[in-house]
């Protein structure tokens, strides 16, 4: 199981994969393997508790910051020392990458985004998500390493009372090209300080907020809210917000537990990235606006007179 690190901590879509690579063990403990280039930042997190028997440090100066084919040398190093029959990780945009990766260097399939798993004669049968969300595959991979990744926040945490694993380092080797393909500089998202792919409040805007001055409202609510903000592609298109703010098919999944998009039409691309909030409230001018199929709640309007009434409501409550 290939974990991803977030800061210190193994992050959250990869714990959702371990819980699913335990079901593929059929509940047995399995290894686990980060990419660091200090074993002292080796992940702080309890993984005993996530069912993790021995958990592999693969240690390489190339792993100070992200370099995807250097992660996928070193798991196909690991796959081949310990005679892997299975490979999974989460199906987060760089898990992909990395596993994309680990496919094309061992020739063989891989499936991403997998909501279930098990193994089968001469591979693994899988159901995983395509077409951003619209349909579940049944698939079976002919294969001798089934490499998969996670659909994230498609499968709930589940711990179990368990020793922590053993830690073995180790030292792949990583070949020069490899290490050239590298993040080399980080640029701050603008949510203000809040992930967007973990915040537990989203406000996003779409077409409805009208130009990049309208998301004023959207970011004042927000910030009331201590939520993220997000858009629609309709707005990263214009030029708005930047794409690091788009939420769907191809922008970035969401789970909070409340979404509220305003001025947004609610197309199958933008409910692929945030089906997994527990609750939509739509606010929107068209009564007929797809996104109220998909609604909890809704206010029909102009978003430029119902948001600041929100946030001064808010504001009233507070003082
Ligand atoms: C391959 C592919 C991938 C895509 N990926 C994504 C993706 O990741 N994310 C994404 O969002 N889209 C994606 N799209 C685009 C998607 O199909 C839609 O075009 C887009 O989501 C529309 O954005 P929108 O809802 O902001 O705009 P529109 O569809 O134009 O809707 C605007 C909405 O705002 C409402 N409105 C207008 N004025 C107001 C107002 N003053 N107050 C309140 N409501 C108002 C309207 O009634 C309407 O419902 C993708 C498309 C393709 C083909």
């Amino acid at each position: 199981m290939y974990l991803e690190l977030a800061g210190a901590e193994v992050d959250e879509p990869s714990l959702q994969a371990l819980t699913l690579a335990r079901s593929y063990t059929g509940g047995s403990a399995v290894d686990a393997v980060v990419a660091c280039d200090d074993a002292s930042r080796a992940p702080s997190d309890a993984l005993g508790e996530h069912g993790v028997s021995t958990l592999y440090l693969a240690e390489s100066d190339g792993f100070a910051t992200y370099a995807p084919r250097a992660a996928a040398e070193a798991l196909v190093e690991l796959v081949d020392r310990v005679g892997a029959t299975a490979l999974l990780g989460p199906g987060t945009e760089r898990g992909n990458e990395v596993m994309a990766h680990v496919a094309a260097l061992l020739d063989l399939p891989f499936a991403a985004n997998c909501v279930t798993a098990a193994p089968s004669e001469g591979g693994a049968d899988v159901t995983r998500v395509r077409w951003g969300g619209s349909l579940l595959e049944v698939a079976r991979l002919h294969t001798p390493v089934a490499l998969m990744t996670v659909q994230p926040h498609a499968v709930a945490i589940e711990t179990v009372s368990g020793a922590e694993p053993a830690v073995e380092p180790f030292s792949p080797s990583v070949s020069e090209p490899a290490r050239a393909m590298r993040v080399t500089e980080t640029v701050g998202a603008s949510t203000g300080g809040i992930s967007l792919a973990d915040a537990k409040v989203v406000v996003s805007g779409g077409r409805g907020a009208g130009s990049t001055e309208g998301f004023a409202i959207v970011e004042e609510l927000a910030g009331l809210l201590g939520a993220a903000v997000g858009c629609s592609r309709a707005v990263t298109m214009a030029g708005w917000r930047p794409h690091t703010d788009q939420v769907g098919q191809t922008g970035t999944k969401i789970a909070p537990d409340l979404y509220i998009a305003c001025g947004i039409s609610g197309a199958t691309q933008h409910m692929a990235g945030c089906k997994g909030a527990k609750r939509i409230l739509a606010i929107n001018a068209d009564r007929e606006a797809p996104i109220l199929a998909s609604a909890d709640y809704a206010v029909i309007g102009d978003m430029h007179e119902i948001l600041p009434a929100l946030s001064a409501a808010i504001r009233a409550t507070r003082s």
